[in-house]
């Protein structure tokens, strides 16, 4: 799937991700409760690590950010609050701005990079 993607999208020169909290490397050695509720981060950072690795081999570049409250924040006027979402839904308590909460979060972080310390070096062509 994430192959196809990069077959099928060659001029792709940027990658932006969620930053997980906890980034560790090798096998886990709790399988309890903590254990189960860890697991879709987990397949999350599997996700990463083979999106990752396609971007190294197509020489796109992968950055990630810090996702605090992305998901919160309106594009369009900066409001930020935990009410603009609800749900799938996020709707801006502010202006009124409304969009898919999903949506809303990767256009954040996108945002995020481009406006932050490593995105303003960035050029894109
Ligand atoms: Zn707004």
């Amino acid at each position: 799937m994430v192959k196809d993607y990069f077959s099928q999208h060659k001029n792709l020169r940027l990658v932006v991700v969620e930053k997980l909290k906890h980034l560790k490397r090798g096998k886990s050695k709790n399988r309890g409760k903590a254990f189960r509720k860890t697991l879709s981060n987990w397949n999350y950072r599997e996700l990463l690590n083979i999106i990752e690795m396609r971007c190294e081999e197509n020489r796109v570049s992968f950055r990630s950010v810090n996702p605090y409250k992305t998901s919160q924040t309106c594009p369009t006027c900066t409001h930020v609050e935990r009410e603009n979402r609800s749900g799938e839904k996020f709707l801006c308590l502010r202006c009124g701005y409304e969009k898919h909460a999903d949506l809303v979060g990767a256009q954040n972080i996108l945002e995020r990079f481009l406006s932050g310390q490593y995105g303003a070096a960035f050029k894109a062509d």
